[in-house]
């Protein structure tokens, strides 16, 4: 079986509850998405086909058992769905990074996923899959909220409280976009807000740039 590819990369983990993890990449190619702040948009066209077996190979190589799958959107490829289940089978810790339109019902329960809620100035909070909501796992699973604005905070928040997050998931990342003029209010909102999120900051934007590829 294959899957098209963006690019697979070892590199540190960026985001997430995992941030600062060494961390292996399978970037997938495409998403029917258009957020207005995607900042993978190299990932729409192209990318190369690729047998299961030369990514684990490619994985193997590397050494690194923590596994993010990750795109564009990964779950758009049905063969993604036999991939995350022959990573898990290979004993891979498997982060699952989607952004949120496609159900994750059929992701295998022993990967982890950390799921966005698109927010209204994406443009596409309209597509929300919303039962992906009720099928976190407080154990393991993350929900991410990528906020341009205190709208988007508190759309998230209303977000928090509609669907319990708190209970149901094991993180609750609040991602600015990055480069927006007023993070300290936005950090200093979170702050005072009294619930219990996690200010998500990109880390490799910090250290290769917010354009670097394949890191
Ligand atoms: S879902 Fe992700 S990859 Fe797709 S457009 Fe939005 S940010 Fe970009």
């Amino acid at each position: 079986m294959e899957l098209r590819i963006t690019e697979i990369f070892l590199s540190i983990q960026g985001e997430s509850s995992h941030a600062g993890r060494p961390c292996a990449f399978v970037r997938l190619t495409g998403c029917p998405m258009r957020c207005v702040w995607c900042d993978s948009e190299y990932t729409f066209y192209g990318g190369v086909k690729i047998t299961f077996g030369e990514i684990f190979a490619k994985l193997d190589e590397f050494g690194c058992r923590l596994v993010e799958v990750t795109g564009g959107e990964p779950l758009a490829q049905k063969n993604v769905f036999p991939f995350i289940t022959e990573l898990c089978d290979r004993g891979y810790d498997v982060l699952i990074e989607t952004g949120g339109f496609v159900s994750t019902e059929n992701v295998d329960r022993r990967a982890a996923v950390i799921l966005d809620v698109k927010c209204p100035a994406s443009g596409e909070a309209e597509r929300n899959h919303w039962p992906n909501l009720e099928r976190l796992r407080p154990e393991k699973d993350e929900v991410k909220f990528v906020i341009a604005n205190l709208q988007d905070w508190e759309f998230a928040k209303e977000i928090i409280r509609k669907y319990d997050l708190t209970q149901r998931s094991k993180e609750i990342l609040v991602s600015p976009v990055h480069g927006i003029e007023n993070l300290q209010q936005i950090a200093e909102e979170i702050s005072r807000s009294g619930l219990p999120v996690r200010l998500n900051l990109q880390l490799h934007k910090y250290i290769w740039g917010a354009d670097a590829r394949g890191v």
